[in-house]
């Protein structure tokens, strides 16, 4: 557990802190606006998980993958079709 993590776990039994030790720079990008209880939440997110899961920090968008095992899905098989697959192996 990072020290950001660990203080927001602590906070977050009674009430969440008023900061993380460091600036979750996995979540935000460097001066964004973010209150502390969001600070605390993404002080508790791995960057591991954002990062496979899609998350851009600049834009503040998650991009959900086909391929990741929580969010994905089964993508259509046609080269470059994004869309998910509905019947047999096409959207
Ligand atoms: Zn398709």
């Amino acid at each position: 557990m990072t020290p950001a993590a660990a203080v927001a776990v602590r906070a977050a039994g009674s009430r969440l802190a008023s900061e993380p030790a460091s600036w979750p720079g996995h979540v935000f990008p460097d001066g964004a606006p973010a209150g502390a209880e969001a600070m605390a939440v993404a002080a508790l997110v791995e960057p591991a998980f954002l990062a496979g899961a899609g998350w851009d920090r600049d834009q503040q968008v998650l991009h959900l993958v086909p391929d990741h095992p929580q969010f994905g899905w089964s993508a259509c098989r046609f080269p470059g079709c994004p869309a998910r697959r509905r019947v047999g192996r096409f959207c």
